[in-house]
């Protein structure tokens, strides 16, 4: 056995070794992932982020089970991999959660991560845009020297890290000049990064956001080819055709040293399109190394009910993203997420008001960037702390009975009031979450056979 990616210290210091009783009946974790690779059995367990590889003598030892642990699985066994026949597997990751949950809220003494709304408004007109109905506004250069006081005053002199959020934030670049000239005059170390839709960019723009705003990240969705881009997107007043300045643009970035990432966003209109969409990424900008395309379903969010998905139509979906994720990996440009180290102890900045929170243009604080109104807990311009609102975004919902036997369970958390989960877990939800892992489990592993450091997220 051969450890390709070490446990997170935190479940390590909670969990140690399990003790192995000799005779007694065990099998592999619900919350272990096997892939077969030529070399051996890799097998990652989501709950504490280990990740090993057994040879094709100890995975043999794999087919013994249910039984008493065979010797060559003695040490797999002592990290969790194998568990009493009658253990409730569940039941451990609910209370490891508990436990890291507490560790992780000591150590967050800090905020310092911002999701800035620079403005709600937008050059482009997407007919699904989330934020259709919300009444448009842009931050002042005021409220932005204000905001960068209260990042200032808020980030313990840690380095900080900020996402350029809107509408389109490139409406809206005077205030993102203001506050990064502000961190920088004081010293404070920052980084960046940006959801757009890179229409806005041009040379010089680029060069100013590499420079001056430490731009590293680029999210871009695209919808298709040519002529279904230009008709989805409808620009406001478009200069020439707006998908070949995106593509330019991604280009610019990418030659700038920006790592760009583009989502394609799936839906039954577009999904035939995407493929000579991806053909066309690839070969544009295949092989550059920040350079990834991923995978996102348009309406997943409404969940079944709401949207009127029958329980086929969603396996037809996750069909439909298997195969385009294995045609983009094909093509070499689908991106590899990081591993996830072990089990997660909140879900997303909405229930994480400790170390993160997005600051809408008005300078309120809020946890939610799709439910912006819905989930504001403060303001920049006052300590006082909405602790109603903040305990509401931390509501949970019960586990299903699928969880029960389902291996991302110590890495899925589902809140009560977000607007991009359905209320009962989907075929898509789970295709999506499983691809993702297995995606980070073999990048890992390619990553430890090259003696490059693992990517991986901690809790
Ligand atoms: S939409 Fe859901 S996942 Fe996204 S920030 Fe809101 S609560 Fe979190
Ligand atoms: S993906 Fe679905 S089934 Fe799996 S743990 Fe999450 S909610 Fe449960």
């Amino acid at each position: 056995m051969r450890q390709v990616v070490s446990p997170i210290q935190t479940v390590q210091k909670i969990l140690g070794r399990q003790k192995v009783e000799e005779g007694a009946p065990y099998r592999l974790s619900v919350h272990c992932m096997r892939v077969e690779r030529p070399e051996g059995v890799l097998l990652y367990h989501t709950l504490t982020g280990e990740l090993l590889l057994l040879s094709a003598e100890e995975a043999a030892a794999l087919g013994k089970l249910p039984g008493p642990v065979p010797p060559a699985l003695g040490e797999p066994a002592a990290r969790w991999f194998l568990r009493p026949l009658e253990a409730d597997d569940m039941a451990l990751a609910d209370q490891v959660r508990e436990i890291a949950g507490l560790f992780v809220r000591e150590k967050e003494t800090a905020l310092t991560r911002y999701t800035i709304f620079t403005t709600t408004t937008c050059n482009a007109r997407c007919f699904y845009c989330f934020e259709s109905g919300w009444k448009r506004s842009s931050m002042s250069e005021q409220t932005a020297r204000d905001t960068a006081k209260y990042i200032l005053a808020h980030c313990g002199g840690k380095p900080v890290h900020i996402e350029w959020f809107g509408g389109e934030p490139l409406v809206n670049t005077r205030v993102i000049d203001i506050i990064t000239d502000c961190l920088r005059q004081q010293g404070t170390e920052f980084r960046s990064t940006m959801l757009s839709n890179g229409y806005l960019f041009d040379e010089a723009l680029v060069q100013r956001a590499k420079n001056a705003w430490s731009l590293k990240d680029v999210q871009i969705t695209m919808d298709g080819t040519e002529e279904v881009y230009n008709r989805r997107k409808s620009y406001v007043t478009p200069q020439g055709s707006p998908y070949r300045r995106v593509l330019r643009n991604i280009g610019l970035l990418l030659d700038a040293g920006v790592r760009v990432t583009v989502r394609l966003n799936m839906d039954g209109d577009n999904e035939g399109d995407l493929y000579a969409l991806a053909d066309e990424l690839a070969e544009r900008f295949g092989g550059k190394p920040d350079f990834g395309v991923y995978l996102a379903v348009l309406f997943e969010n409404k969940g079944i009910e709401r949207f009127g998905y029958t329980e086929e139509e969603s396996s037809a979906y996750a069909r439909g993203l298997r195969l385009m994720q294995a045609y983009l990996e094909k093509k070499g440009v689908a991106t590899r997420p990081p591993l996830k180290l072990g089990i997660t102890v909140n879900s997303c900045m909405a229930d994480n008001s400790g170390g993160s929170t997005a600051v809408t243009p008005e300078g309120l604080l809020c946890g939610c960037t799709s439910c912006m109104n819905d989930s504001i807990w403060g303001s920049i311009y006052s300590d006082k702390v909405d602790e109603e609102v903040l305990r509401q975004w931390k509501e949970r919902n019960p586990p299903e009975a699928a969880c029960k036997a389902c291996p991302v369970y110590p890495q899925c958390i589902r809140l009560k009031k977000c607007p991009n989960r359905p209320e009962h877990c989907s075929p898509i939800e789970r295709a999506r979450r499983e691809e993702k892992i297995l995606r980070g489990i073999l990048g890992s592993y390619e990553d430890w056979k090259a003696g490059v450091p693992a990517r991986t997220d901690t809790v």
